[in-house]
């Protein structure tokens, strides 16, 4: 298939809103190809071209682009920038290029979809000495073969700014209808939503679904190596109404720290977050005590890990634990300078068998024939099993003296169902009204806080089309150091300055806190959060999790009523 196809295709995407319509134009499309092809078709229709768990990227800031653009083109770099300034999008600025290119090129090919997608993964493996060379002439390689509407999308894939408001449901659904009778439609879905849970991959289960059908999804097993998205607790209003629903339940203790789903196959070992990332090489002491503690060949196990402080017993701030999580050098020293204990409370694969089906209660059994506690190290996650509920107030109470973040309530006849459901897991935490947003811009301070950015935009998502509203600038909460942390975070994400103001790529997710929502036309949410702070950055979350456009419009409505 041609790239070209695609490209006419974001086009459209770019210009429709209606999320059925986009789904349509996404199924037609996704019929049209088969095998290897098919899968890669899927990831680029999203503009994908790693997954979140292959820890890479293509690592092409706008200047390399800059460069690509010029040697393809023949139009110099200091033109190049000019019309970056009028155009405010290289994608546009690629398209006039190519458009208009000053050289000739002695023969012509036509891009296909494979041949993109292969090569903007070899460009994202490219490393070392002269990888910056070898990149800017394979990207300005596939320039040179482009037509103009072909090199802007390019552009924008390449810069991970493909803006034509698909989200994962939209290719849930594309899947569905290209793939599947009406007939079958819902059971479809639950089982193209139950692959992709676990492969984390929409070309491979687009692939499965075309050619091995509804059979073909159901046999989707673990693979070692490759995380599975995790299962959520959802917030309860009180610990009556769980008993009430579920009678005797698990209460475990809601750790205030990481998230961890530890795969082992002998004495391999990967730790992923939440959001999927691998983040094995940071945690070599938990590699350690999984290799010794954990008594089984192959699992799949999940637990938190916070940071413990040895002579108190208790939680040390949660940033210190932000600096584990990036901590790219002297690894082995800080991790002795700040340690984690890690609590365990699931597992979902032992030896050959998966647990998604085994209520919790037995997992937890299997879990505890598996695990070799080892005291401030490794243990299971503090639990009852209770209906009583002076009882779990109590154990709630002590999680909360013991400076933990509340507690978890489970119904031990539960599955291990991927994200957040009822009848699973609720959480019970001190009520705060808080909102997960992403930031996407962000402005240097003044002062002694001029080298930092201090002052960011944020932004909730529109569950449907996945694009980012903003809301709000929050400024508060943060520590010096913290200060620091994000400049360092965000600088790499810088799209665009304009004098003192950056937009970045929307990738850091922090939890803010606020006194009241208003409407606001300054904000394209049309809301405002007023007085917001930042409680902290939320390292395990992505920006597909973070709080939606309806989500704020309830809190809005509901204040509504409350005043
Ligand atoms: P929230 O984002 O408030 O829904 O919290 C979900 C997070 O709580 C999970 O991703 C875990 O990292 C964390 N957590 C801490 N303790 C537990 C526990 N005992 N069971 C499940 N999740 C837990």
């Amino acid at each position: 298939m041609r790239f070209f196809e695609i490209c006419e295709i974001y086009e459209k995407l770019e210009k429709i809103s209606s999320k059925i319509g986009k789904t349509e134009i996404l199924a037609n499309l996704f019929k049209k190809a088969e095998g290897e092809e098919l899968k890669k078709l899927v990831l680029l229709s999203t503009g994908q071209i790693f997954l979140p768990f292959e820890n890479r990227e293509l690592g092409i800031a706008s200047k390399l682009v800059m460069r690509s653009i010029s040697k393809a083109s023949g139009f110099d770099l200091k033109n190049i920038e000019e019309l970056y300034v009028k155009f405010g999008d290289l994608g546009k600025v690629a398209e006039y290029c190519i458009k208009n290119r000053k050289q000739k090129i002695f023969f012509k090919k036509e891009l296909t979809v494979s041949e993109v997608y292969d090569k903007l993964r070899e460009i994202g493996l490219y490393e070392g000495e002269g990888s910056q060379d070898r990149k800017i002439s394979t990207l300005a390689g596939l320039l040179n073969f482009s037509n103009p509407l072909e090199a802007r999308y390019l552009v924008r894939i390449v810069l991970d700014e493909l803006r034509i408001g698909v989200a994962e449901g939209i290719i849930r659904d594309a899947i569905v209808m290209a793939f599947f009778k009406p007939s079958e439609k819902e059971k479809a879905q639950y089982y193209v939503d139950f692959a992709w849970n676990i492969l984390g991959d929409f070309g491979e289960v687009a692939k499965i679904a075309k050619h091995e059908g509804i059979e073909g999804l159901k046999r989707v097993k673990p693979v070692l190596g490759r995380p599975i998205q995790v299962m959520l607790g959802i917030k309860a209003e009180s610990i009556e109404e769980v008993i009430k629903r579920h009678g005797k339940v698990i209460a475990e203790f809601k750790y205030d720290g990481l998230r961890m789903q530890i795969h082992k196959q002998k004495d391999k070992v990967w730790i992923f977050t939440r959001r999927l990332e691998d983040v094995t090489k940071q945690f070599p002491d938990v590699v350690e005590i999984i290799r010794k503690n954990i008594l089984a060949d192959e699992c799949i196990i999940e637990g938190e890990a916070w940071p413990i402080d040895i002579n108190t017993k208790l939680p040390m701030p949660f940033q210190k634990l932000s600096q584990r999580i990036h901590r790219k050098y002297d690894i082995e020293k800080i991790s002795k300078e700040i340690p984690v204990q890690l609590n365990l409370f699931d597992i979902i694969y032992l030896n050959g068998e998966t647990f998604f089906e085994t209520p919790l209660i037995k997992r937890r059994e299997i879990l505890k024939n598996i695990v070799k506690e080892e005291e401030l190290k490794i243990q299971l996650a503090e639990s009852i099993y209770s209906d009583n509920i002076k009882e779990i107030e109590e154990f709630y109470n002590r999680a909360l003296s013991l400076k933990q973040e509340g507690i978890m309530l489970k119904n031990p006849q539960s599955f291990y169902i991927f994200g957040r459901h009822v009848g699973g897991w609720y959480k019970i935490k001190p009520i705060m009204e808080t909102l997960d947003v992403v930031i996407v811009g962000a402005e240097y301070g003044e002062g002694s806080r001029s080298k930092w950015l201090s002052r960011y935009l944020f932004a909730v998502r529109d569950e449907d089309t996945g694009e980012l509203l903003t809301c709000g600038m929050v400024s508060t909460g943060l520590t010096e150091e913290q200060f620091e942390l994000m400049t360092e975070m965000l600088t790499p994400l810088i799209i665009k300055r304009e004098g003192n103001f950056v937009w970045v790529k929307p990738k850091i997710v922090v939890e803010v806190s606020y006194q009241e929502i208003q409407k606001s036309p300054n904000y394209t949410s049309g809301y405002a959060l007023r007085f917001p702070r930042i409680e902290r950055i939320r390292e395990d979350k992505s920006v597909n999790e973070i709080d939606t456009l309806k989500r704020l419009e309830e809190l809005y409505k509901s204040q509504g009523k409350a005043g």
